[in-house]
């Protein structure tokens, strides 16, 4: 009978095993019983998983493909040419204030916190991608359209930066 030596991949012993249970993946272990205990902590933890799985809230963190969306603070995606004007508006200038510098505010100043999802380049696509559908938009109510030119004029001199703290403005030289 030829065998070989193995180590056991509980103990780390080393161990002979059959080379005829070498070739059917057997020969892993020294004995039956640190075959038992490695089988039994990776049910285990197999159990706890599922359970973990379980009992973890569903939350939809996955970027669809297909376009740019926003996702709202459900962590519902939409199309911009899908939403409301009004909902679109107020997404907009919801962004704008707490990203932009004091002094680009516009109207009603909420302040909120972001999760982790809404990175300052999500933002920054949020921004233009939205005020993009506005323009296109003809039931922008006066007070929207004032506010969305007030935003406008940060964009015609300026490009909005990324790079570092909150989303700044860089005047263009
Ligand atoms: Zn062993």
């Amino acid at each position: 009978m030829s065998t070989i030596g193995r180590l056991c991949q509980h103990c780390g012993e080393p161990f002979t095993a059959r080379l005829a249970d070498v070739a059917r993946g057997w020969a892993k272990f020294c004995s039956k019983r640190c075959k038992a205990i490695e089988q039994e902590s990776r049910t285990g933890q197999h159990a706890k998983h599922v359970a973990r799985k379980a009992s973890a809230p569903r939350i939809r963190t996955n970027v669809p493909v297909g376009g740019w969306q926003w996702r709202d603070s459900k962590g519902e995606f939409h199309y911009p040419a899908n939403m409301e004007t009004r909902h679109l508006f107020y997404t907009l200038r919801m962004i704008w204030n707490n990203f932009m510098p004091a002094d680009a505010r516009v109207g009603a100043v909420k302040l909120y916190e972001f999760g982790r999802f809404y990175t300052r380049d999500y933002l920054k696509q949020a921004i233009y991608r939205i005020a993009e559908e506005l323009a296109k938009r003809d039931d922008m109510r006066p007070e929207w359209a004032a506010q969305l030119l007030q935003m406008r004029a940060w964009f015609g001199s300026a490009h909005l930066s990324i790079s570092t703290g909150p989303l700044s403005v860089e005047r263009a030289a």
